[in-house]
């Protein structure tokens, strides 16, 4: 027989774990807060625990998916976890699960953090490539990996029980300067006779040709040679901006999103590393 688990949280992201744990066959309890987002996955197998203590209680290790830390915190008061594996896949700041892993420490239980890089649509569809990270205790990885594997593809960055946090934010962080870049382009054509849908393709496309140049950057901060391979100067960026935040100008479009990161690149061009790449923001930023 497959191994029982149980999960606490059926929100969105929950319930999509849920039904492929159901549909693997493994015996699934849960627990939700709101009672009533229990009834759908009762009636697909589920079994329903009365309150967190009775979901933990259950056998099988235990994964937690709710919606902040503060929510794992109010879920988890009272609960005694000792000798339970416990897995906690609610996004949370490293920091965050430090404490986590060592307040399950202090009670006699095993911890695993993770953190879902894909949205409830991805979940059992590994072809949409979605994946979750996970870091903490490589045992309770280990013991648990065909399970865990169900909803998505795993990936173990260490045994600090924060840098699977720190891995799914850091990915966060850079996709939401991305969507920035995307809402100004988006801003620059909107009121011109070019259909979005057909600048779309030819802005995916640009996007994906330039994530490749994150190797360089990496190869860079590694070498601590900026200017290693450099294809577009910091001095040649810098003097390209006022084109950049010209058209924001001309367009009508706010430089708002625009102004800080030029900013930074401006100073680092004062600095004298014109003639490096733009990875010396990163020393910048990282004080
Ligand atoms: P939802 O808002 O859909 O669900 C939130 C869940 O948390 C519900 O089960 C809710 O219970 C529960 N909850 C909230 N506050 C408390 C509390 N104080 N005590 C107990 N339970 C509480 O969120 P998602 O399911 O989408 O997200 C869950 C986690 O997954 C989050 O950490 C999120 O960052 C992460 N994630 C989500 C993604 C997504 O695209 N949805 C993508 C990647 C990660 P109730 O039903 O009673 O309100």
């Amino acid at each position: 027989g497959k191994i029982p688990l149980t999960l606490l949280g059926l929100g969105a992201m929950g319930t999509a774990l849920a039904r492929t744990w159901l549909t693997a066959g493994h015996p699934l309890t849960v627990w939700n807060r709101t009672a009533a987002r229990c009834e759908p996955l009762a009636a697909e197998g589920a079994m329903v625990a009365a309150d967190p203590a009775e979901a933990v209680a259950a056998s099988g290790p235990v994964v937690l998916c709710l919606l902040d830390d503060d929510s794992v915190d109010e879920a988890l008061a009272g609960v005694d976890p000792a000798g339970k594996d416990l897995v906690n896949l609610t996004t949370s700041t490293p920091g965050q699960a430090r404490a986590r892993a060592a307040w399950a420490r202090e009670r006699g239980a095993r911890f695993l953090d993770g953190g879902i890089m894909a949205v409830p649509p991805m979940i059992g569809v590994p072809e949409a490539g979605g994946y979750v990270f996970y870091s903490g205790d490589r045992a309770v990885f280990d013991a648990h990996r065909d399970v865990l594997s169900v909803p998505a593809a795993t990936t173990y960055v260490g045994p600090d029980p924060g840098f699977a946090a720190l891995h799914d934010v850091a990915l966060l962080s850079a996709m939401n300067g991305m969507l920035a870049g995307v809402a100004h382009a988006f801003a620059l054509i909107r009121d011109e006779d070019i259909p979005p849908k057909d600048f779309a393709p030819l802005l995916a496309g640009w996007l994906a040709a330039m994530s490749a140049s994150v190797h360089r950057t990496a190869d860079q901060i590694q070498s601590g040679d900026y200017a290693k391979d450099v294809v577009s100067n910091l001095a040649m960026q810098v003097a390209g901006a006022p084109t950049l935040l010209r058209t924001a100008e001309e367009q009508g479009v706010s430089t708002e999103l625009l102004t800080p990161y030029v900013a930074l690149l401006e100073r680092r061009l004062a600095d004298g590393h014109g003639a490096e790449d733009t990875t010396g923001v990163i020393d910048l930023l990282a004080r």
